[in-house]
């Protein structure tokens, strides 16, 4: 703390992002990264970008990434913003379109860094409390809100919503902004982007830090009408106009040219999923059902806190949050290789032995 700190830095509770640690060997299945590298075809263009044109600033619209995105998902070029990261491209929401008169609306159980944001922008928020399955139950939502804002797959739950689920509320809500982040969703969750050229007040983001492998490259974008879409433009253009480095977008544009990699590991991911999920039960674990790279599950026998521990001990990393006391006693655990994953299940089977 020091006496020149302004009335927001002090005010700030930041996000704490899952640990890194500097141990080798660990078995780290904590932050949702990909078990498997990024395409070749990423690593090729991130070398040949490495060069004398790196003196130059970047494109500041990123225009050749953002023409990428749309053919990607047949939307135009007006209809995707894109940010270092998602985190950011959601700051830049949070900001230009989310703090209105009435409170933001998002669930009591999601991503922890929906309420940083409300507190770094003065943002009224109220949380919806999920329902006793931990899912999003959409008529909860449906009462006067200044935006709605959640995960589809819900992180940490896991938990993907039906896209007609998500049809229903926005066809009932009309007047606020609707943000479905999908950080998530190439792990068989249905995509709401389908959804952006009929209903004017959706916004959908994604990262490349998960289905993608490039958490280390920092890329995400949102799609949505093209009114929307200018307003993150407008605020981005008066807090960095250059967000995406040259290896981003050179690494962004690749990525989207080996659709075949992307298929093949998204699949293995996947399908690790449902054999963990199997191996976790036979263990006695009650696991939520999960359309993500992760799966939440608890065990009656032991708290959360005590498995986390004794995984720790055994080198193995998962998140354990203390906080909501609902969700004390769940281990959010990201689905590793098949190496990793069964070094995660001989370790839990020793311990619930001991
Ligand atoms: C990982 C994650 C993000 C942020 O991803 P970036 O690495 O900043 O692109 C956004 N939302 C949710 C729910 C996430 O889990």
């Amino acid at each position: 703390m020091s006496k020149f700190w302004s009335e927001i830095v002090h005010a700030l509770t930041p996000y704490v992002p899952g640990e890194q640690p500097k141990i080798q060997n660990l078995i780290k299945l904590n932050t949702n990264e990909n078990p498997y590298g990024p395409s070749p075809r990423v690593i090729a263009a991130l070398q040949a970008e490495a060069g004398d044109s790196l003196r130059l600033y970047p494109d500041p619209d990123s225009s050749r990434m953002k023409a990428a995105i749309a053919e990607y998902h047949g939307l135009h070029t007006n209809q995707v913003f894109v940010g270092n990261g998602s985190d950011e491209v959601l700051a830049h929401i949070f900001q230009a379109l989310l703090k209105q008169e009435l409170p933001l609306l998002f669930p009591d159980i999601t991503y922890s860094f929906y309420p940083v944001y409300c507190g770094l922008y003065g943002i009224e928020y109220e949380t919806v409390p999920l329902n006793a399955r931990f899912e999003i139950a959409i008529d909860d939502y449906l009462r006067p809100n200044g935006g709605i804002i959640f995960p589809n797959p819900n992180a940490p739950t896991g938990i993907p919503l039906p896209v007609a689920e998500i049809e229903r509320l926005l066809q009932a809500n009309k007047d606020s902004v609707v943000v479905i982040d999908e950080a998530y969703v190439d792990f068989g969750t249905e995509s709401a982007v389908a959804l952006v050229n009929r209903y004017p007040n959706l916004l959908v983001t994604h990262t490349y830090s998960k289905s993608r492998s490039l958490a280390g490259l920092r890329i995400g974008y949102a799609v949505g009408d093209a009114g929307l879409i200018e307003a993150l433009i407008r605020v981005k253009d008066s807090f960095n106009s250059y967000p995406i480095d040259r290896f981003a977008e050179a690494g962004a544009i690749a990525a989207l040219q080996d659709e075949a990699y992307f298929q093949h590991t998204r699949q293995q991911v996947i399908n690790a999923r449902e054999q963990l999920v199997s191996d976790l039960q036979a263990l006695g674990f009650e696991v939520l059902p999960s359309g993500a790279n992760f799966i939440f599950a608890r065990h009656a026998g032991y708290t959360g806190e005590q498995l986390a521990a004794g995984l720790r001990e055994q080198a193995v990393i998962v998140r354990h949050f203390k906080k909501p006391v609902r969700i004390a006693d769940f281990l959010r655990i990201t689905i590793g290789n098949d190496a990793q994953n069964q070094a995660l299940i001989q370790a839990l089977t020793g311990l619930l032995r001991a």
